[in-house]
């Protein structure tokens, strides 16, 4: 059997060059193929109209890589939640969210994910595979198609860790700034953390921002709500940040979700302030996003102010970040788990 084509998403500008070459046509027309997948959102080599109309009809059937929407849920603060099917039918999760003065997308890395932290709906589904780099800048371009508007953010903060999946990530990051146009601060990877990987990163030199999802500030809460964490102790994580700011000469994000009555209280601000002494960062308080697999609450409004004020009073930067569309379909990750398993119960 042939080998099935490569995707033409896939491929990098003198690599699209030389595949055309191989089916007859002159050099340059990688260099208009190139502009319709990017520029034009092309999804068929059928559309791209100054190539010749015999050649594109030939090939009209050659895979571009570009998913299908199958379902959008649009928030009441415009936030639109998508779930695109990618060639082998798994469905993942993409989010636009616009601002005044911003279209952030909030990108997938993995279909699933196997970190299985207490509080996500993600990990709830466990791991599939691990997206190619042409999976993750589809989804920016599909949201920016969506909203006729050029993406200016990019959060790996969708399904999956991005850590895990490190050499896909950092092509798409490649593309998403080289080709896209997309500055390289405007991308942030957000990761739990394993041991070994925070540094491989840093060797990137990548200059995108680097957000570290914490969520407690000793070892034993930690570890309660992350699984993984069992393996890696959080002065070990502290170290690998100081080190990854020290190479890369970038500020790290801790990101912390506030569970009410679990790691919400003065106390854990307190002590997350003495971890992160002499630290050149930022933090991000995300009250829980209720799922439906387990029972945590969001803390009220007065705890999420104080733990701030807290970490604030220790001169530490903080935001708190509410999730937006919440209301388009639950938290992260819930959509696509009850649209996946109705496909599954389908076929
Ligand atoms: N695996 C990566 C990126 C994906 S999750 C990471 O862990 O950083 C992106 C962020 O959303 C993480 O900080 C994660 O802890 C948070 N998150 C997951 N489920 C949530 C929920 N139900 N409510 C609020 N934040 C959640």
């Amino acid at each position: 059997m042939a080998p099935s084509p490569v995707p033409l998403l896939s491929l990098s500008l003198p690599e699209l060059t030389a595949w055309v070459q191989t089916t007859g046509q002159p050099a340059y027309r990688g260099k208009q193929i190139h502009q319709w997948l990017y520029q034009k959102g092309a999804r068929s080599l059928n559309t791209m109209t100054d190539l010749p109309k015999a050649w594109r009809e030939k090939n009209s059937d050659y895979p571009i890589g570009r998913s299908v929407i199958d379902h959008c849920a649009v928030a009441p603060d415009h936030t639109r939640k998508y779930l695109l099917r990618l060639a082998d039918g798994l469905i993942i999760e993409t989010v636009g969210i616009p601002s005044s003065k911003r279209l952030t997308v909030c990108v997938s890395s993995q279909v699933g994910c196997a970190m299985d932290c207490n509080f996500c709906a993600t990990g709830k589904g466990g791991f599939i595979r691990n997206l190619q780099s042409y999976e993750i800048v589809d989804q920016v371009l599909t949201v920016q198609e969506e909203f006729q508007e050029r993406v200016s953010n990019v959060v790996f903060m969708g399904m999956g860790e991005p850590l895990l999946n490190l050499p896909e990530v950092v092509k798409a990051v490649e593309c998403l700034n080289q080709v896209v146009g997309i500055g390289q601060r405007a991308l942030t990877i957000s990761t739990v953390g394993l041991p070994g990987k925070i540094r491989q990163l840093a060797d990137r030199h990548l200059q995108v921002t680097f957000a570290v999802s914490l969520h407690a500030p000793n070892q034993t809460l930690r570890q309660s709500l992350i699984p993984s964490a069992r393996h890696y102790p959080l002065e070990q994580l502290l170290a690998d940040c100081r080190a990854y700011v020290e190479t890369t000469g970038r500020r790290v994000t801790f990101e912390y979700v506030l569970l009410a009555g679990v790691n919400d209280q003065p106390v854990h601000a307190e002590q997350l302030a003495q971890k992160l002494r002499g630290f050149q960062t930022h933090v991000n308080l995300i009250p829980y996003n209720p799922i439906s697999e387990v029972d945590y609450q969001r803390p009220t409004e007065a705890q999420i102010n104080q733990f701030a004020q807290v970490l604030s009073d220790h001169r530490i930067a903080v935001s708190v970040r509410y999730s937006r569309g919440v209301q388009a379909d639950a938290a992260c990750g819930q959509l696509r788990a009850s649209r996946q398993e109705e496909l599954t119960a389908t076929v």
